[in-house]
């Protein structure tokens, strides 16, 4: 498609940073350079990631402009897309072409988001240098990832990069950016309070504040999970509290169940179902959940889910979809004629809670709870990230967070 309209002043490089693919270390980076092979060394690459994603060397020579979100949640997701792509235009409309300097600096940290919000001190106060390292005159852009930290590969770490003019600058910015990281790098921790499920649950039945949020964070598919593990939903309906319909009232979503979905709408709304949902993915921690209760609600028409399915099984309203799907605005429930509000206990699968929740949030609590995007990093067994690595090599030294110039790429693609 690139080489059917080419050529390009430039090219907007729209990517989250960490995708995983089997037998490759660095599917971005591939991808790139596969794009500099079709439209050349000329033509302006602005990239815009997400600050979960990782930049290998690789990807920072073949973009000329490189930036990623500042928050965490990203509330400012369109805004880093709009100055990936204002900045691109004015260097094109302008003249001034590639900014001369591109600073990279490897930072010997992996974090999970969990840690790592902007919300919450010291993600606060490093991500709030950004907007002003970045405004200096003689810089183009500055911009921190926190990197993806359940991969296993060479380029999952922390990275700082600054681009800009003015060498001297550009350099300097990047380290006081890196040292700052560093030097806080014991100051993370997990941006609520934390638990096992079993905690969680005894202490949400035991609050009399409602809606009690717990995060399923082990499995948060927005993470990275694949959203179907059955795992704490088996451990959910095993608790005595929620088999009589007079238990504590509690939303569970959700978990993708086609099959499921599809015996529902034959029986309809009011039907008794007896049927298997989630694990299709990851049956690692359980396998495929036989629920057995009431459809409550039948929905079509979701652009993720296609097919929404209530189910009630004692206090507990399951939600089942066609297709995987995060739950994070109040209308997602609500339109499934629940209201998270009115009800004791909400278990969504995500992590930190996001705007929407956070506000409706009476109480809330992380669960710990297994899948493909554990919290527990360290019981994780990691084989190919760079060591040593903060937090998992205690006693290690301050390492060389001097600015590595990369090459432009004009330079050749590599
Ligand atoms: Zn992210």
């Amino acid at each position: 498609m690139l080489k059917k309209n080419s050529p390009y002043d430039g090219l907007f490089f729209d990517i989250h940073g960490a995708m995983s693919v089997v037998g490759l270390d660095d599917p971005e980076g591939d991808f790139i350079i596969r794009v500099r092979e079709v439209v050349g060394k000329k033509t302006i690459i602005s990239t815009s990631m997400d600050l979960h994603g990782n930049v290998s060397w690789r990807l920072a020579q073949n973009s000329d402009l490189i930036t990623c979100f500042r928050m965490a949640p990203h509330e400012d997701a369109m805004l880093s897309k709009k100055r990936a792509v204002d900045n691109l235009l004015s260097r094109i409309e302008s003249g001034e072409g590639k900014p001369a300097y591109k600073a990279w600096i490897p930072v010997p940290i992996l974090l999970p988001g969990e840690k790592t919000s902007t919300r919450v001190e010291p993600g606060k106060s490093l991500y709030a240098q950004v907007a002003p390292a970045a405004a200096q005159e003689g810089i183009v852009d500055a911009a921190i990832w926190i990197g993806y930290a359940w991969a296993d590969e060479p380029r999952n770490h922390a990275v700082v990069m600054v681009t800009g003019d003015d060498k001297e600058k550009v350099t300097q910015t990047a380290e006081a950016l890196a040292n700052s990281f560093w030097n806080a790098r014991s100051q993370f921790e997990f941006i609520a309070p934390t638990a096992s499920l079993k905690e969680s649950l005894d202490m949400a039945i035991a609050s009399n504040k409602h809606p009690f949020f717990i995060s399923d964070m082990g499995d948060n598919p927005t993470a990275g999970g694949a959203g179907d593990v059955t795992w704490t939903l088996k451990e959910i309906l095993a608790r005595p509290e929620f088999k009589s319909a007079k238990g504590p009232s509690l939303i569970y979503a959700s978990i993708p169940g086609p099959e499921f979905v599809a015996k529902a709408m034959e029986l309809g709304v009011g039907g008794k179902i007896d049927a298997y949902a989630g694990a299709a993915i990851d049956a690692r921690f359980a396998p495929p959940i036989k629920l057995t209760g009431t459809v409550e609600a039948i929905v079509q028409g979701d652009e993720h889910a296609e097919t929404e399915v209530v189910v009630k099984i004692g206090s507990v309203h399951v939600i089942v979809t066609k297709k995987r799907k995060p739950y994070h605005e109040e209308v997602d429930f609500t339109s499934l004629g629940l209201n998270p509000r009115k009800t004791d206990i909400v278990v969504v699968k995500i992590g930190y809670l996001v705007p929407e929740l956070y506000d409706m949030r009476a109480d809330w609590i992380m669960a710990l709870t297994p899948g493909g995007v554990d919290q527990d990093l360290e019981r994780l067994d990691f084989k190919r990230i760079n060591r040593p690595m903060f937090p998992f090599d205690k006693d290690m030294k301050d390492p060389d967070l001097k600015a590595q110039l990369v090459p432009l790429s004009d330079d050749g693609v590599e």
